[in-house]
C-alpha cells in the first residue's frame, strides 16, 4: 500500500512495493528489512512494517507487529553480525526522524556502539 506524504510518495512504501530498489535482507507478510543507503555501522539495516504508519508510537496498537519488528532485528543481527545490536527509533523531526514511515535502525558489527543517529 502506498501512501502519500503531502505531494511526495512515501519512499519506504515504494521500497515495500518494489517500486524503487533496495538491498532487501528480509521480507515477510508483516515487515521488510533492507540496508540503509547511508550506513553508519558495518551492519545498518532498516526494518519497516509493510503497512504505512508514521512512527513507532503507532505500533502500540499492534503489539504483534511491534514484536515482529524486534524479532526481525534480532535475526538480522544474528545473520550479519554476532547477534548483538542496537535498535533506534527516531520519533519526530526534533529527534532526527526524516522518513515518516515507522522504521527501526538495526546497528550491529563494527562501529555500532559508537554511532549517533
Ligand atoms: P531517520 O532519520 O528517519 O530515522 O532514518 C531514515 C533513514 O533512511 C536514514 O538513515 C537514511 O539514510 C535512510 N534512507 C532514506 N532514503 C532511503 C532510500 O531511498 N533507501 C534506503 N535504503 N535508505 C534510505
Ligand atoms: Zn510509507
Amino acid at each position: 500500500m502506498s501512501e502519500a506524504t503531502g505531494d511526495q510518495p512515501c519512499v519506504f512504501c515504494r521500497i515495500v512495493d518494489g517500486e524503487i530498489p533496495a538491498d532487501v535482507v528480509h521480507s515477510d507478510d508483516d515487515v521488510v528489512a533492507f540496508r540503509d543507503s547511508s550506513p553508519k555501522a558495518e551492519v545498518h539495516v532498516l526494518v519497516v512494517p509493510r503497512a504505512h504508519v508514521t512512527d513507532v508510537t503507532d505500533l502500540v496498537d499492534d503489539p504483534a507487529l511491534l514484536a515482529a519488528l524486534v524479532r526481525t532485528a534480532g535475526e538480522v543481527a544474528e545473520d550479519f553480525a554476532d547477534g548483538d545490536f542496537r535498535l533506534v527509533f527516531n520519533t519526530g523531526a526534533g529527534a532526527g526522524q526524516t522518513v515518516f514511515h515507522a522504521h527501526a535502525h538495526v546497528l550491529a558489527g563494527r562501529g555500532a556502539a559508537a554511532v549517533g543517529l
